[in-house]
């Protein structure tokens, strides 16, 4: 039996949840085309014959943090490559890197742990001295590594990647039962729908000022579960925002979560989402405490 913890690192929107899931064939993490939707470590774990993997979504590799969420989001993410991680997965894009990014990158390196160097987004790429021109850049900042070239969107090279992977796996026995997929609660994946709805529904400043928690969740026996989640932002006037002209958007908003919800849990439920302003949690620390964030 092999198991072991495995990081997806590398910088926002290169693609780590996407592959996440479709390692998991699971839509589990949270997906957006914006950079730092995925603000906690999570945990999806897939149950081979013979393995256990636990991939670790990572929020992506900050340097400096500009506010204290982002500060937060840089110490989950060192904390899974320095002490929690066995296997480093580190994904980029198919293009030259900039001298900063070789050297965010090139700190990864000095974790010492195991690593596989995946090139993402291959489906844009078809050429492939390109594709072998980027990995080397990489590799000159990394320790002798694997080099996978994938695409997380297209599914393409996910088995070899995952064969690889097993390869690296420690020795050890399974850490949970292997009818867990995640270890986290429901209520917590509720959010996450929310959010990621949030982000499909609103531009500009709303997503990042958003914060959802969860009010009241009741399962009801042969009933729908009851939820209640409160959408926080930052001030009144993304209040207005987000409820719309006649709350409109906010009707939207509720419909779209409901039904991701329902798809998730495999199961109905009827969703109330309330709307307050709670003035700069980003900044707040018991604020963001509250709102599940490791501080
Ligand atoms: P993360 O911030 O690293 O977790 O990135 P996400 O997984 O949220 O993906 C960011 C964006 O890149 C999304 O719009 C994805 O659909 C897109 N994306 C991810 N993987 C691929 C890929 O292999 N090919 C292409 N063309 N787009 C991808
Ligand atoms: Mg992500």
């Amino acid at each position: 039996m092999k198991a072991g913890f495995v990081a997806l690192i590398g910088v926002p929107n290169v693609g780590k949840s996407t592959l996440l899931n479709a390692l998991l064939k699971f839509q589990l993490s949270i997906v957006s085309p914006s950079p730092q939707t995925t603000r906690h470590k999570l945990l999806g774990i897939l149950n081979g014959k013979d393995y256990q993997i636990c991939f670790q979504d990572t929020p992506g590799w900050l340097d400096r943090a500009a506010d204290k969420l982002q500060d937060v989001l840089i110490k989950a993410t060192r904390s899974a490559v320095k002490q929690d991680a066995d296997l480093l997965i580190v994904l980029v894009e198919p293009s030259t890197p900039t001298p900063e990014t070789l050297a965010q990158i090139g700190k990864l390196a000095a974790a010492g742990k195991p690593l596989i160097l995946a090139v993402n987004k291959c489906d844009l790429v078809r050429d492939k001295e390109r594709r072998e021109k980027t990995a080397a850049a990489y590799r000159k900042v990394l320790p002798p590594s694997d080099t996978h070239f994938i695409s997380a969107l297209k599914k393409i090279g996910i088995k070899e990647l995952l064969d690889a992977i097993v390869a690296r796996l420690p020795e050890s026995p399974a850490y949970y039962g292997d009818d867990w997929l995640s270890d986290r609660w429901e209520r917590f994946f509720v959010t996450e729908l929310i959010r990621q709805t949030v982000f499909g529904q609103y531009r500009d400043e709303i997503p990042h000022a958003c914060a959802v928690a969860i009010e009241n969740y009741k399962e009801k026996q042969g009933r729908p579960d009851e939820i209640e989640a409160i959408l926080y932002v930052e001030k009144s006037t993304q209040k207005g925002v987000v409820l719309g002209k006649k709350g409109l958007a906010i009707k939207k908003l509720r419909e779209r979560s409901q039904t991701a919800i329902e798809n998730f849990l495999g199961r109905k439920v009827r969703l109330e989402i309330w709307v307050k302003v709670r003035r700069n949690w980003r900044r707040d620390k018991r604020a963001l405490k509250e709102l599940g964030y490791t501080v």
